[in-house]
């Protein structure tokens, strides 16, 4: 009997062993399947799931299953216990909001809009100071510590918001006691903005701190042009000429200081949402985290004129938390049969990204595991799709963020894909000033604003973005089972290199 057993090995060991040799990384990136891909992205992209909106029906239904998913492999529910860490938000809602100047009442999202989410401490009245366009220069021989300013800007759009923020938070480090903002655009683009400023804050702004009366200074007033006038009592040209002219004409310390009464309230309630998370043990080095991260709530339900209303969210982001599935079970599998990671791996699917990165923010000041012992965070939103840039050409994946805190980490994730899955790299979006600003738009920010490494993966920015057609029809599952088999190389080496990456840019 054994001489036949070494016959067969002799025969047997020789194949398998020339032609198909696989590293352990390799044999267990093959258990991330377009099969299961498929079958679990399905679900939470169906219909039944309603879009996965922050706090709804639909987004504890996806909690469910990805909590179910970590049982299922074995992993440690973390939180005391449970795969649930409870994350509260508050839905805010404008109340009665004006603005008074000379006994005339300006109201909300018709003479002045209220961009904010906390209330004032009743009426408060106040001195208003013209700042021009609000920069430094502006600001020389002018008093505005606990004085309301107002300032010029260019444009009215949604997009002012990032846009404002330099002049904006200059105010406030002037010790601005409010900022409102003075727009060029007419009365016409005024009440155009006012509108659909009211539809989007009337479905409820999330926030994860509780509003605080008196904290209404953290939000902007948006003043129409004869509001401005009647405030500082003089005409809006002569607002702009003081605004234009060099400061060394001092024509802004010659306005006269306005006064104003406003009131600014909020309804409240409150919204239960929860991040799900699920805990490998590592080995002799387990006290060093990796954290994998995507987030799984999604925009919900929208009137969007077509006859379908669910945002299914296939791309955005259930193909990311679908990656962080697999990427689960692969390391599970490698731990039964004895290749356990030597770090620790913490698989984390957040809640409220969509409305401001609020499950991440949550998990960063309420830690499970210290954030000095947290080496790096691989966040994924959205990998199932392909974007225009990309159409034809060869499988691709945006890479955002590997650089700029471990240059050992950007190291590694390039050796790791040059190595297995040869994907092209596209680092388009890694600039820090590009102006999407990316580095800053999904979870991973809150660990990278934290000193800790990050890699963002990315798909681009393509026409069903935050649109009911984000469908699962839609997801080429090949390419996402490529960038979560690449993901997983990188998280591979993380977790069992001897040591450490090392933070070495700042
Ligand atoms: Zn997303």
């Amino acid at each position: 009997m054994k001489q036949l057993i070494l016959l067969i090995s002799f025969f047997v060991v020789p194949i398998t062993g020339f032609c198909q040799y696989k590293s352990p990384a390799q044999k267990y990136a093959e258990t991330i399947t377009v099969d299961d891909l498929k079958d679990g992205l399905t679900i939470l992209a169906s219909d039944a799931l309603e879009g996965r909106e922050t706090g709804s029906r639909g987004q504890k239904m996806a909690a469910a299953f990805i909590a179910n998913h970590f049982e299922q492999l074995g992993l440690q529910a973390p939180v005391n216990g449970s795969y649930y860490q409870p994350v509260d938000l508050y839905s805010v809602t404008p109340g009665e909001i004006f603005i008074r100047s000379s006994g005339i009442q300006y109201n909300n999202f018709k003479d002045v809009v209220y961009y904010g989410s906390a209330p004032s401490n009743g009426i408060v009245s106040g001195e208003v100071v013209f700042v021009g366009k609000g920069t430094e220069a502006d600001y020389a021989g002018l008093t505005v510590k606990d004085k309301v300013v107002v300032l010029l800007s260019d444009a009215l759009s949604f997009n002012l918001f990032s846009a404002l923020r330099t002049p904006v938070t200059l105010a406030r480090e002037k010790g601005a006691s409010l900022v409102m903002v003075l727009s060029t655009s007419n009365s016409n683009e005024f009440g155009q903005f006012a509108t659909q400023l009211q539809g989007f804050l009337s479905e409820g702004n999330l926030t994860l701190d509780k509003p605080n009366s008196g904290n209404a200074n953290k939000g902007v007033f948006f003043l129409n042009q004869p509001v401005a006038e009647k405030i500082f009592n003089t005409t809006f040209s002569k607002l702009t000429k003081a605004a234009t002219e060099s400061p060394k004409s001092k024509s802004l310390t010659k306005l006269k200081p306005g006064k104003i009464e406003y009131q600014v309230s909020m309804d409240s309630r409150s919204v239960k949402s929860e991040n799900v998370l699920g805990f490998l043990e590592g080995t002799d080095k387990k006290e060093e985290v990796i954290v994998i991260t995507a987030h799984y709530d999604h925009i919900g339900i929208r009137d969007s004129g077509s006859g379908d209303r669910i945002n299914n969210g296939a791309d955005d982001d259930a193909s990311g938390t679908m990656a962080v599935l697999e990427m689960a079970e692969a390391f599970v599998q490698a731990k039964k049969e004895g290749n356990g990671p030597r770090r620790s791996l913490l698989f984390m699917t957040v809640t409220g990204e969509e409305q401001g990165l609020f499950g991440s923010q949550y998990y960063v000041e309420n830690p499970v595991y210290p954030l000095a012992q947290t080496v790096a965070n691989l966040n994924i939103d959205m990998i199932g799709r392909r974007d225009g840039e990309h159409a034809g050409k060869p499988d691709y994946v945006y890479v955002i963020g590997s650089d700029k805190l471990s240059s050992e980490l950007h190291e590694i994730n390039e050796r790791s894909n040059s190595s297995y899955t040869k994907l092209v790299f596209d680092y388009t979006y890694n600039d820090e000033n590009h102006p999407t600003n990316l580095y800053k738009r999904s979870d991973h920010w809150n660990f990278a604003k934290n000193g800790i490494p990050i890699i963002f993966y990315f798909d681009g920015i393509h026409e069903d973005y935050h649109q009911v057609t984000d469908e699962v029809s839609k997801i080429e599952f090949d390419l996402l089972a490529a960038r979560a088999k690449s993901l997983f190389y990188t998280a591979w080496e993380l977790v069992n290199r001897e040591d450490r990456i090392k933070v070495d840019r700042k």
